[in-house]
């Protein structure tokens, strides 16, 4: 049996954990007892458990022992980050004093203690907890008067974030920001809307009280945190926006212990100006990640060549959400080009940017007061680099060659001649900081010589010392006769020492005048004299001033740092965006891509366009990989909107098909694109569907699943989307799978009138093409060549001609005989069901959906209807076609 945790007849000691508890009940509580955090009652278990620790006892507790479980303080920070992974917030109980001044109060007192920080997956700071190329978000999200809003804030480089969402649209939002940790007001967590979205967002779910929700309270919450009268400055913030970000203001103040991060002002954006991708569409396609979950694999690994862990948050989070206006993209197109054409300005660039550390997470360490000298550091050579960054630039600066915008405000906002504030700063460190620089204030030795002169006295005086020191040890030797050396350790300070034999003499009169014992070890034994302890104790007054001036020093540069925290920042950001429109020139040369034309039509014509994905794999096998052209605006010899994909297993339909819907991705989110040529209408929403067959390892049932996704795709998809739906309707019975399938083909070419692909093996479809006129057949050929299948991988007009599932199962190794029966029973289907007549015989889509369509009949289709074939003459029959052509 072990004790109960009732602070009642609590030691001193566990009083104070008791209370640490109160405060933060569903945190695992770290209670700093000298060199370990110690756990006890149930997070003991709890941590046992799940870092696979030991787990022992301590003490007693009304009268039965305390489970207790302990991590060393030096190696606290891998465990925690256990923790944190495993779901488990922790709260840090830090000794606020010395033991030392404890004890002066009297025997009894303990040492103070206190939260100092509860450390949540949403709030890490510190590099060895974090990912230096991934982001670390915390969201919040509010629903006030049916409005929703989502704030979300980088709390180690300080980025905030806030947008006006539907609720409808919550996933999508949720799962581009990708957050580590969410918050919602508890109200909230009942709500079945909200909460699908989460789920599908993923992430550590955070409720908390519905009042810190409350708009007046968030409002008082947010001036504090930005220490500002009033929030006019960040623009007409809606109900459901301020209460968003107050919740995030609440958090911070409770995890960080009333510590104030340094924070850009709420920077907006709509839902209206990035591309809609879903959480099924953003993991069917791999964007960021690959389906395994590693980054490896994805779209984002593949065209990363950024040089910096900023730069590489920032492509990441490009990528995560493209954008839908022409001029943006074009924007960041023009960097890209323009370094694309500067090859040696952009190999001098990403040299100087290999350089640069990372600035925006050392500042905001330093804001947190979790910052040491090596921030500062990072800082200076931050700055230093971005110099050599602006130098670059003005000693190429050719008359003729304009910089793009993009190109030059980050130019500008690195240029810290432009900013005395931040060169007053970059001086201050350039000559206040040493070259080697500790991690921690506390460890000394970074304030650089000339800086403070009480420093440099205190300095002296204790490097003067140690010289008599070495004076006085051979003075001593001398005089004596013994071979003796002066030693330092931490509990005696200086001593001298020698061996017990050599310690005969300085024992006897009259040497032991002179030489007082402290301590017989097995073989030496060890003195002091008077002198040396005078010598001792100068010295250590004199280390213990000069580190009490370094961090004082310290604390001032740190409020320096502070000041200048949006200057800096904003440098930070500008050397992100150089290294990704460098790093996508570079990738744009390497992968052969070309600059993307995007408008505002409805366009898409891809030519001769590759998979980066699969095009890298293909390579690696030692094989080419064949571009594929496809055209979707119903323009162009096909006129197609709908392309209905068939062909063989293997034959490359799934990499067609997500291949066309990653060159959308790309070029709108201002990359070059893996193609010969590419015009493209932006997408305002892109959805992809993979078949039930591609992921049985979910747990819902998948046709389920499969039929709840593609609804929503049916309902959301407008004419400006993309659509890729791969092999739907294959989680269930043919006929079934097949009807399902054919009604969905019709509703997008009807009702959405969206760009689509559609891979199917039902081959029934292919008469689809006759009957609508926007539906073409596209096919990935291959050929039987001696009795063996090659694919191709080439995609052309038409449906494949035949199954080749056969085929495909004799490669696979299926035993001759098998195989030679499937044909037999095959010819024989074949020959018996004919072609699909009966469904020739079906009525048109239109007539059986309700008359008014989500658009109504178009401009098209009313000038058909007002034609009268019969009462043409041959010549206004063609009159009409042409006009007809002509509203398209
Ligand atoms: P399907 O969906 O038709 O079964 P996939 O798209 O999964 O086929 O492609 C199967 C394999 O064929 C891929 O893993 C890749 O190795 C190869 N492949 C696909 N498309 C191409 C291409 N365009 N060029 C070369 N190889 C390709």
């Amino acid at each position: 049996t072990t004790a109960t945790p009732d602070p009642a007849g609590a030691s001193p000691v566990m009083a104070q954990f008791f209370e640490a508890k109160a405060r933060q009940p569903d945190a695992l509580v770290f209670f700093r007892m000298g060199d370990f955090y110690e756990l006890f009652f149930e997070d003991a278990q709890k941590a046992a458990a799940a870092l696979g620790i030991t787990l022992t006892s301590r003490g007693q507790h009304g009268g039965a022992p305390i489970p207790m479980a302990g991590v060393p303080v030096h190696a606290a920070e891998a465990y925690l980050a256990k923790l944190v992974r495993a779901g488990f917030k922790v709260a840090l109980c830090e000794q606020m004093e010395d033991p030392a001044e404890a004890k002066k109060r009297g025997s009894k007192s303990v040492v103070r203690r206190d939260l100092v920080r509860v450390v949540t997956p949403g709030t890490l700071t510190e590099d060895g907890l974090l990912d230096a190329r991934g982001a670390n978000r915390l969201a919040a999200v509010s629903v006030r008067a049916g409005a929703a809003a989502v704030a979300s804030v980088e709390l180690s480089t300080g980025e905030v974030e806030c947008m006006a969402v539907t609720l409808a649209g919550l996933a999508s939002t949720l799962a581009a920001l990708g957050p580590s940790e969410i918050l919602i007001p508890d109200r909230l967590f009942s709500d079945e809307a909200v909460n699908a979205a989460l789920k599908a967002a993923g992430g550590f779910v955070q409720p908390l009280p519905q009042a810190l929700a409350e708009p007046s309270a968030s409002e008082t919450r947010l001036k504090r945190l930005y220490g500002v009268e009033t929030l006019d400055g960040f623009g007409q913030l809606s109900g459901a926006e301020v209460s968003a970000l107050g919740l995030i203001a609440a958090h911070l103040e409770t995890t960080q212990a009333g510590k104030v991060p340094a924070l850009s002002a709420p920077r907006r954006a709509g839902e209206a100006d990035v591309m809609v991708i879903d959480p099924a569409t953003r993991a069917s396609l791999e964007i960021e990640k690959a389906t395994s979950g590693a980054r490896e694999g994805s779209l984002l690994a593949a065209i990363d060549r950024t040089v910096t862990a900023p730069g590489a948050r920032l492509l990441a989070a490009r990528l995560a959400r493209p954008l839908l206006d022409p001029a943006a993209i074009d924007a960041r197109l023009d960097a890209v080009a323009w370094f694309c054409e500067h090859r040696p300005q952009r190999q001098r660039l990403r040299e100087a940017l290999q350089r640069t550390p990372d600035m925006a997470r050392a500042l905001s360490r330093l804001a947190l007061g979790r910052g040491g000298p090596r921030d500062l550091g990072a800082l200076r050579d931050g700055l230093a680099a971005g110099e050599a960054v602006t130098g670059l630039f003005a000693a190429t600066k050719d008359p003729l060659v304009d910089l793009p915008a993009e190109v030059a405000e980050a130019v500008a906002a690195l240029d810290v001649s432009r900013r005395p504030e931040l060169a007053a700063f970059r001086d201050l460190l350039a000559a206040g900081l040493g070259a080697d620089l500790p991690a921690l204030a506390r460890d000394g030795g970074f304030v650089a010589e000339g800086v403070r002169p009480e420093l440099d006295q205190a300095r002296a005086l204790r490097d003067d010392s140690r010289r008599v020191i070495a004076q006085l040890e051979a003075r001593l030797a001398e005089e004596s006769g013994v071979a003796l050396k002066v030693r330092h350790n931490a509990v005696l300070g200086y001593f001298v020492e020698c061996t017990a034999k050599a310690a005969e003499p300085l024992m006897a009169p009259p040497l032991n005048a002179t030489f007082i014992h402290r301590q017989t070890l097995a073989n030496q034994v060890r003195f002091t004299t008077v002198e040396l302890a005078e010598l001792d104790a100068r010295i250590a007054q004199a280390a213990e001033r000069a580190l009490a001036i370094e961090v004082e020093t310290f604390e001032a540069w740190r409020e320096a740092a502070r000041a200048v925290a949006a200057p800096i920042q904003a440098a930070a950001e500008a050397a992100a965006r150089l290294d990704v429109a460098s790093g996508l020139a570079e990738w744009a040369e390497d992968a052969g891509a070309t600059r993307p034309v995007v408008d505002r039509s409805t366009a898409f014509e891809a030519e001769a366009a590759r998979h980066p994905v699969v095009e890298a794999a293909v390579r690696r096998a030692g094989e080419a990989f064949t571009p594929n052209d496809c055209r979707l605006d119903g323009q162009g010899v096909v006129a197609a909107r709908l392309s209905i994909v068939t062909g063989p297993n293997m034959a490359g339909k799934s990499t067609f098909l997500r291949q066309n819907a990653l060159l959308a991705v790309l070029a709108q989110a201002g990359c070059f694109v893996p193609a010969r040529r590419l015009r493209i209408g932006v997408v305002d929403r892109l959805f992809s569907r993979v078949g039930a067959g591609d992921d049985l390892a979910r747990g819902r049932s998948t046709f389920m699943l499969e039929m709840v996704e593609t609804a929503a795709i049916l309902t959301q998809a407008t004419p400006r989307s993309l659509v890729i739906l791969d092999e739907i309707g294959r989680g269930t019975a043919t006929y079934d799978g097949l009807a399902i399938a054919w009604a969905c083909v019709e509703h997008l070419h009807e009702t959405s009138r969206c760009r689509a692909l559609f891979a199917t093996h039902y081959h029934e479809l292919a008469v689809l093409e006759d009957r609508l006129p926007y539906v073409s057949n596209l096919s990935l050929k291959a050929k039987e060549w001696n009795g063996e299948l090659i694919f191709l991988h080439e995609a052309g007009p038409g449906p494949a001609d035949r199954s080749y599932g056969v085929q495909v199962a004799k490669l696979a190794g299926v035993p001759p005989a098998v195989v030679a029966r499937a044909k037999q029973v095959l010819e024989r289907l074949e020959r018996e069901a004919g072609a699909p007549a009966h469904l020739e015989d079906l009525p048109l889509f239109a007539a059986v959906a309700e008359p008014e369509a989500k658009y109504g009949p178009s401009p098209v289709e009313e000038a058909l209807r007002a034609l009268d074939p019969d009462g043409m003459s041959p010549r206004e029959a063609m009159d009409a076609l042409y006009r007809l052509k002509g509203l398209l």
